[in-house]
C-alpha cells in the first residue's frame, strides 16, 4: 500500500506495486481523461487556464443550446480544437495502454476523451463516455456519417458539415454541455466499473460527473485502485497505489514491468 501525496510515490516500488496489481487482475478497467491527451497537444477545454477558456466561454458556446441556435458560432469556437484533435498523434501513455490490452491485461478502456487517440494507438475495447469525434450526426434526419472527410474540409477550409441527404447541419457526436451521456456507452462503463477487480485511473482529475463516480463503484465492490495523475484526485485516499506524475512517463514504465518483468 502506497501513501498519498509523498515525493516517494513515483519510486520504482510504486511502479512495481502498480505492475503487480495489473499482472494479478482478471478484469482490469482503465479510466482515462484529458490528462492522457495533453502530452499529445490537446488542451483540456473543460479546465480553466487553457487558451480556450480565455478566448471564449465553453460552458456557453460548447453547449447544445448554442449549437441549435447558432451552429456557426459553435463551429467557429470548435475549429482550432478540432484541428488540434484531428492532427494529434497518440503518445507513449496511449501506446502503453494499447500494449497492455493487446497482451490481455486490460478488458475495458473507459475514456472521457473524444479524440480517438486510444483507438489510433491500437486499443479496441474503448468506451467513449463523452462521445467521439469519429462520427457526425445530422440534426434533421439523424443519419450518421464518418467524420474524417467533413472534418478535414472544415478544419483546413472552414467548410461547415452539412448532411449529404437532407442538407441539415451535422453535429459532431461529442457530448456538449447540456447534453446527456450516450446511454449505451454509459451503461457499458458502469457495468465495467462494477465488475472489475482493478481500476487504473490515468490522466483524469475526476472532476466531471458522472464519470468521476466510476472509481467509487469499483471500490465499493472490492476492486483495487491505481491512480496515475499529476494532480490529486478525491479517491487517492482509497487507492492502493498513487503516482502523482505525468502519465506519459509513468504508464510506459508500468507496461514495461508488466510485459517484460
Ligand atoms: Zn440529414
Amino acid at each position: 500500500m502506497t501513501a498519498a501525496a509523498s515525493p516517494a510515490l513515483a519510486s520504482p516500488a510504486a511502479i512495481e506495486d502498480a505492475a503487480e496489481l495489473v499482472r494479478k487482475a482478471k478484469r482490469a478497467v482503465v479510466l482515462t481523461g484529458a490528462g492522457i491527451s495533453t502530452p499529445s497537444g490537446i488542451p483540456d477545454f473543460r479546465s480553466e487556464g487553457t487558451g480556450l477558456w480565455s478566448h471564449d466561454e465553453p460552458l456557453e458556446v460548447a453547449s447544445l443550446t448554442t449549437f441549435r441556435i447558432d451552429p456557426e458560432r459553435f463551429f467557429a469556437w470548435f475549429r482550432p480544437l478540432a484541428g488540434q484533435i484531428f492532427y494529434a498523434r497518440p503518445n507513449a501513455a496511449h501506446t502503453a495502454l494499447a500494449q497492455l490490452e493487446q497482451a490481455g491485461y486490460i478488458q475495458t478502456m473507459i475514456t472521457q476523451n473524444i479524440d480517438t487517440l486510444h483507438q489510433k494507438a491500437g486499443s479496441t475495447c474503448v468506451v467513449e463516455t463523452h462521445g467521439t469525434l469519429r462520427t457526425l450526426t445530422c440534426t434533421s434526419c439523424y443519419r450518421t456519417f464518418e467524420a474524417e472527410a467533413f472534418l478535414k474540409s472544415f478544419i483546413d477550409h472552414g467548410v461547415l458539415p452539412f448532411c449529404l441527404q437532407c442538407n441539415g447541419v451535422l453535429k459532431p457526436d461529442v457530448i456538449l454541455f447540456g447534453e446527456q451521456l450516450p446511454h449505451a456507452d454509459w451503461i457499458r462503463a458502469q457495468r465495467a466499473a462494477r465488475q472489475c477487480d482493478l481500476m487504473l485511473v490515468a490522466g483524469s482529475s475526476l472532476e466531471v460527473l458522472p464519470v468521476a463516480g466510476l472509481p467509487m463503484q469499483a471500490l465499493d465492490r472490492g476492486a483495487h485502485l491505481i491512480v496515475v495523475n499529476n494532480t490529486p484526485t478525491y479517491v487517492n485516499v482509497r487507492a492502493d497505489v498513487v503516482i502523482l506524475e505525468d502519465v506519459a512517463s509513468v504508464l510506459p514504465e508500468i507496461a514495461k514491468r508488466v510485459l517484460h518483468g
